[in-house]
């Protein structure tokens, strides 16, 4: 297996909404896997059934897609050697895995109540021991064991761990070793005879063959269970090898506290509705904990494919960081081509979004003024404000920015300005620019306060797209007569 292709896997539990933290370990077992010539498993970790749910791992899946992040074997259509990959369809693959470990003595049936349980932990805490479960059912006699069950106790399944200190090499954070008194041993069966997470995913990792599970460091502390858990796979015969461990830093939110999944902004669904690219959003979080270059950190999927090594990703915290997050989509915004631009936004220029009769759509006008949007946007979403104006009947009403343009003397300044524009060249901008500027003159304005009526008259707002290319495009008649309505209601 040495010298295999690495064989990482991406295992989801389908609760709640994704976010970017399973995003980033998404990416970066994808990343890995791509850049390796290796294979991305997919596997459900669903055995919770209280808390799972169908609307989530359909999420999980539309998101993936979204994202680009594909994956050689998986459930469903995808399939592979190792089906299926959802494992609340492998439960009877765990109940002999249980048997095993039982008869080779790695688990026992452990009869203590929590109330026995908490009771010998509070003691040991008040003695200074350590307080993790103490062995109690460790070496039960038969009729022990007898007694217990007379008395209608029921029974979990825990695994017995090696007295032996676990060390292992982190593929982020070099060596780390665990003590035994640290490591307590622990449930792998509840008392309904429902598998835990604590044996299931080690077991499918062995038995999917992964070589590399490269996961958040929220799951460190499970990692030396899972190696002792592992060495006793092998001595069954099911697993072949110890796979290798490679813990992801930690992300920070605002005012320096870790990412919770409940963050709002840690939700993946947001980014998405507000227009981050795809390849803009990966490029941002594969930025969490790893970097491209010192002096480069805009980059397509494609580099971040050739350059992505799992050795370089760094153990300190990364901080989320949502302005840096903006800044880099805009950039790959400015990076499509004109055409996939527009089809990029096409989503924003239709209902819900888009403030317009749809009718009124012009995709003539829409290609015209695209080039000039393309470089101005931050996320998609905002080109509905941005183009608006060429397809409402009338501009939006925004006071807001009508008092901020229309101060000193408007009704003078729009009155020159229509007069010049209406007898100006309106094939060219510039013509429409000096006619503007001229207006501008005879009142004493220089153009950015000759031209702020204008734009508000025109678009609603005072800022937006270039003011000229915009007249030009929306065409002199509806110009002028946005121009009219503005002085009619200046009048009025
Ligand atoms: N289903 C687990 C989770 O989502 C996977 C943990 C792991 O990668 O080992 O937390
Ligand atoms: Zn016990």
């Amino acid at each position: 297996m040495a010298n295999a292709k690495p064989r990482v896997r991406f295992c989801p539990s389908p609760t709640g909404n994704p976010h970017v933290g399973l995003v980033r370990t998404a990416l970066f077992n994808w990343a890995f896997a791509r850049h390796t010539g290796g294979s991305v498993i997919f596997r459900i970790e669903d055995t919770d059934a209280a808390r799972d749910s169908e609307e989530s791992y359909n999420q999980l899946l539309d998101s993936l897609n979204w994202l680009g992040l594909d994956w050689d074997e998986g459930p469903d259509e995808k399939g592979g050697p190792h089906a299926p990959y959802r494992q609340s369809q492998r439960m009877d693959i765990y109940a002999d895995i249980v048997k095993r470990l039982q008869a080779a003595g790695h688990a026992y049936d452990c009869y203590c109540t929590t109330a026995e349980l908490d009771e010998r932990r509070d003691a040991a805490r008040k003695a200074g021991r350590p307080s993790g479960y103490d062995g109690h059912c460790r070496d039960l006699s038969a009729a022990q064991i007898e007694e217990y069950r007379a008395e209608g106790r029921t029974s979990i399944v825990r695994f017995r761990m090696p007295d032996e200190t676990i060390t292992f090499d982190d593929l982020v954070r070099g060596e780390l070793t665990f003590t035994p008194e640290n490591v307590p041993d622990y449930g792998i069966v509840r008392a309904n005879g429902a598998p835990l997470y604590t044996l299931v995913n080690p077991v499918d990792d062995a038995l999917m063959e992964i070589t590399h599970v490269l996961r958040g460091e929220d799951l460190l502390s499970s990692t030396p269970r899972q190696i002792a858990l592992y060495k006793a796979l092998i001595d069954i015969g099911a697993a072949k090898e110890i796979p290798l461990f490679g813990h992801l830093p930690y992300v920070m939110g605002e005012g320096n506290k870790k990412l919770s999944k409940r963050d709002p902004e840690a939700s993946l669904n947001l980014y998405r509705e507000r227009g981050f690219l795809p390849e803009g959003l990966l490029n941002y979080l594969s930025l969490l904990g790893w970097s491209f270059s010192a002096d480069q950190d805009v980059f397509s999927i494609g580099e971040l494919v050739e350059k992505f090594d799992i050795a370089d990703v760094n153990s300190n915290p990364a901080r989320f960081d949502l302005k840096k997050a903006e800044a880099i989509n805009a950039d790959h915004i400015r990076l499509l081509d004109v055409r996939s631009f527009t089809e990029a936004c096409a989503p924003w220029l239709r209902a819900p979004h888009a403030n317009w009769p749809q009718e009124n759509f012009d995709q003539a006008a829409w290609e015209a003024i695209a080039p000039y949007a393309q470089t101005r946007l931050t996320v998609l979403s905002d080109i509905t404000a941005n183009v608006d104006f060429l397809f409402l009947d009338r501009p939006v009403d925004d006071e807001a920015s009508w008092a901020k343009a229309m101060k000193g003397d408007p009704v003078a300044l729009l009155t020159t300005a229509r007069a010049r524009l209406a007898e100006a060249d309106w094939t060219s901008p510039e013509a429409l620019k000096a006619a503007v500027l001229a207006a501008g003159e005879e009142h004493g304005l220089k153009l950015g306060k000759a031209q702020a009526p204008v734009r508000v008259a025109v678009t609603g707002r005072t800022v937006g797209l270039p003011l000229f290319e915009s007249l030009q495009i929306l065409g002199r008649d509806r110009s002028l007569e946005r121009i009219d309505a503005a002085l009619a209601k200046l009048a009025a």
